[in-house]
């Protein structure tokens, strides 16, 4: 079974990646290991944006991935944009290894300024599978009740289901 490794980079509250393996592992029962990092993103920053390049920050990642069997999964604080977008919540290499998740727009004090720590567990553990799906070759999914469901918006997150339709299921090999 593949072994997911979760790098939270620079990150300010460590206890909650504690609580958020557990919901995880009831979705995808792989081998985790926390692998913290500390290191400088400004390389990605656009002054301009006031946010982070999340494929820079992705390609910066990719040799970290290289003596690793699995998957690596970057979680972030920052608030991440490609070119194309106002915003991202993450970004994930297609049939990959490398992906990112940004905690930064699923905080609810983001949105409403009420602090909502089951619901952030929540929607952090959905776009986490999401990307592992897209590193796992998985496309997205017209199912709402399936985590692979487009969402571009923190709305979209919160309707999609936390697992993977029995059709992507199929189509992935854990
Ligand atoms: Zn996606
Ligand atoms: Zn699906």
């Amino acid at each position: 079974m593949t072994e997911i490794t979760i790098a939270p980079i620079n990150f300010s509250n460590p206890e909650l990646i504690d609580k958020i393996i557990p919901e995880l592992k009831k979705i995808l029962a792989a081998p985790t290991n926390i692998n913290p990092l500390t290191t400088d993103l400004s390389f990605a920053y656009s002054v301009e944006r006031r946010q982070y390049y999340s494929t820079k920050i992705l390609q910066y990642l990719l040799p970290y991935s290289e003596k690793l069997t699995g998957k690596f999964l970057a979680l972030v604080e920052v608030d991440l944009y490609i070119p194309v977008f106002t915003y991202v919540f993450g970004e994930a290499q297609l049939n990959g290894k490398v992906s990112l998740v940004s905690l930064c727009r699923l905080h609810e004090e983001f949105y409403s300024g009420i602090t909502d720590e089951r619901l952030l567990i929540i929607r952090t553990v959905k776009e986490i599978l999401h990307e592992l799906g897209h590193n796992f070759g998985l496309i997205h999914c017209k199912d709402w009740d399936c985590v692979m469901h487009s969402s571009l918006g923190i709305e979209e997150v919160d309707i999609k289901g936390i697992d993977y339709c029995e059709s992507c299921k199929s189509k992935i090999s854990f």
